[in-house]
């Protein structure tokens, strides 16, 4: 933290420490429905994501740094979701997977479900399709990757100040 506060502001500074961070996202998957298979996919040593630095290794959501919500989140299920990203400590960032997740998808007109997760929590980046691919999910890791390079780590360590005790 204090390396941050006195430092995060001088670009190779700020640089490296983004680096590290893009390069080191500890991965926690909430599959909820078909496109969580793909997200089982991307995890193979076919599509092998951990060459980008994805590390898919928390067994709870209070370890990781990013969440994946792959599939159709209904009306009941939202609640459980919005508490696991409450869960996760900041920095953090969500990807929305999937036409279910990004906006209810073939289900949008049901009563039952969410007409997108972002509905409940922010989503960082969307990929799109029904299913997407295992190459658009990592696309949208890129971008993220790409949105973690521009930060300042000053005002990203300053949401973890402030999180409630
Ligand atoms: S977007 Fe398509 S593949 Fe993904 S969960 Fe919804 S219906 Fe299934």
């Amino acid at each position: 933290m204090g390396v941050v506060e006195k430092f995060g502001g001088i670009k190779p500074v700020s640089w490296l420490l983004n680096w590290s961070r893009k390069y080191s996202l500890w991965y926690f998957q909430f599959g909820l429905a078909c496109c969580a298979i793909e997200v089982m996919a991307v995890s193979s040593p076919r599509y092998d994501f951990m060459r980008f630095g994805i590390v898919p290794l928390p067994a709870s959501p209070r370890q990781a740094d990013l969440m994946v919500v792959a599939g159709t989140v209904t009306d009941k299920m939202a609640p459980a979701v919005k508490r696991l990203y409450e869960q996760m400590p900041e920095p953090k960032y969500i990807i929305s997977m999937g036409s279910c997740a990004n906006t209810g998808g073939p289900y949008w007109d049901s009563y039952s479900v969410l007409k997108g997760v972002d509905q409940v929590m922010p989503v960082d980046v969307y990929v799109p399709g029904c299913p997407p691919r295992p190459e658009a999910l990592l696309e949208g890791i890129v971008l993220l990757q790409q949105q973690i390079t521009n930060e300042d780590p000053r005002e990203v360590w300053s949401k973890v100040d402030e999180r409630p005790a």
